[in-house]
């Protein structure tokens, strides 16, 4: 009598138009990606006392439990009753791991319907990701991104030293990039991700879930350990905008993140950058700059011929900043295509006046992709041509390039891994852990 009631009840909730819609097809439904109030429905409809909600939304989100078995707050015979109903936790399998030198972790994450997905874990080391967004929450807390605020850092890094920090020391902040979407639909010429097409939408439940996965891998708890977030990995955010809105709202009230420490990077959805600004609880805005003008901007990036530059910068500037908060600005620079300093002084015109920043990022290179990195010298003076018209700019060190975990890089390990071509010059294959 009860199987079928809580199924009906989220179904009545709306369920099957959202996080779930995959799982509800099934018949059944993952506690993952259900917020305080569909729990709290799904409790009331099985006629259990109200704190019920509670107790699950603690195990799932707090606890980060795997499988109903472990919710041992909950009476037997009603995770016995759920379980016959087809409900889940839903959490998600972690199916490979990969370290980088730099510490960084690639995890390759898989999902109930066998999809996988990227999800990166960067840890603290030497500072190294300042001013790439990784560091929101710090960012909040400091008054501005002024150029004294965070160095410019070089694409030189000690791996030994740092691994060995690594080894003996938990970080006290670090950053976890999560997917969006199995795949990427946005065909940015110089993103490997986007060679795979999109394969289909996350949903909220498997957004948060790869946050948990990687917190329990990791043997970290927020708020305890700073954990930053950011919307970077495979996918875009904004071509999946519920699930996404709802996954952080989640991961705000369920496992307990601070809005202020997640950041969402987006190539330009102009609606949904409109959108994204009227919501209550929502991360800081990242826009994938890339090019300093329309015909080139077009050429790496095709979404631009449907949003153009002209309607991006206008959402950007119509957007409703916070006290202390800006738009962060993406910019890949790429080897004698986007990189001459005409083209930082372009750039810093097209952004003149607007409260935000620069993060530039040297192309992380990949198998299949025609273009090539500039010199650490040619990101500099592009930094320089910035900095001197008074826009705030950071060179991104890259992270974890030797185990594919960089921006730009995610693809399925699988298919990488096996890639004939895979092997990227001046770069030693990836160790597995
Ligand atoms: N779809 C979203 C988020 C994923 S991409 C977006 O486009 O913003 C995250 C960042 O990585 C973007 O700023 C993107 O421009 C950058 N990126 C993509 N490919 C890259 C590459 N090969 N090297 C360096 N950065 C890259």
């Amino acid at each position: 009598m009860h199987d079928k009631s809580v199924v009906s009840s989220l179904e009545s909730m709306g369920c099957e138009a959202s996080a779930n819609t995959w799982l509800m097809g099934k018949g059944f439904t993952s506690l993952l990606g259900l917020d305080r109030a569909e729990i709290t429905a799904l409790v009331h409809e099985a006629g259990e006392p109200g704190y019920r909600a509670k107790q699950i939304m603690d195990a799932v989100y707090r606890q980060r439990v795997e499988t109903l078995a472990e919710i041992s707050t909950l009476p037997q015979e009603f995770r016995e009753r759920l379980a016959q109903s087809g409900v889940t936790v839903g959490a998600a399998r972690i199916e490979n791991t990969f370290v980088s030198v730099d510490g960084t972790v690639r995890y390759l994450i898989a999902f109930a319907d066998g999809q996988t997905v990227e999800t990166v874990w960067m840890p603290e080391g030497d500072g190294g990701e300042a001013g790439d967004g990784s560091e929101a929450g710090e960012e909040a807390e400091n008054s501005s991104p002024g150029i004294s605020g965070a160095e410019a850092h070089s694409e030189t890094s000690e791996p030994i030293a740092g691994l060995k920090r690594y080894a003996t020391q938990k970080p006290s902040r670090s950053t976890i990039c999560i997917s969006s979407q199995v795949g990427c639909a946005v065909d940015c010429q110089f993103c490997l991700t986007a060679l795979l097409g999109v394969k289909r939408n996350l949903t909220a439940g498997e957004i948060v879930a790869q946050v948990c996965a990687v917190l329990k891998d990791q043997k970290v708890s927020p708020p305890e350990d700073r954990i930053n977030l950011v919307f970077m990995g495979m996918g875009e955010p904004f071509l999946n905008y519920e699930n996404f809105i709802k996954a952080a709202r989640l991961l705000v009230e369920g496992v307990g993140i601070a809005e202020r420490r997640m950041t969402v990077s987006t190539a330009g959805i102009v609606p949904r950058i409109r959108d994204f600004g009227e919501e209550k609880i929502r991360p800081k805005l990242a826009i994938s700059l890339n090019a300093p003008n329309h015909a080139l901007r077009t050429r790496l990036m095709p979404l631009n011929k449907k949003w153009n530059l002209e309607m991006l910068i206008g959402a950007a500037r119509d957007f409703p900043l916070r006290t202390r908060e800006w738009i962060t600005f993406e910019y890949v620079l790429l080897g004698g295509v986007n990189d001459e300093p005409n083209h930082a002084k372009e750039v810093a015109e097209l952004l003149r006046g607007l409260r935000c920043k620069v993060n530039l990022i040297a192309l992380n290179p990949g198998p299949g992709i025609d273009f090539t990195t500039p010199s650490p010298e040619r990101v500099v003076a592009f930094q320089k041509v910035l900095r001197d018209a008074g826009i705030p700019a950071f060179v991104r060190r890259p992270r974890g390039r030797d185990i594919y975990a960089a921006c730009g890089q995610l693809k399925r390990t699988v298919e990488v891994a096996t890639s004939p071509d895979a092997h990227l010059p001046g770069i030693s294959p990836a160790p597995e852990a």
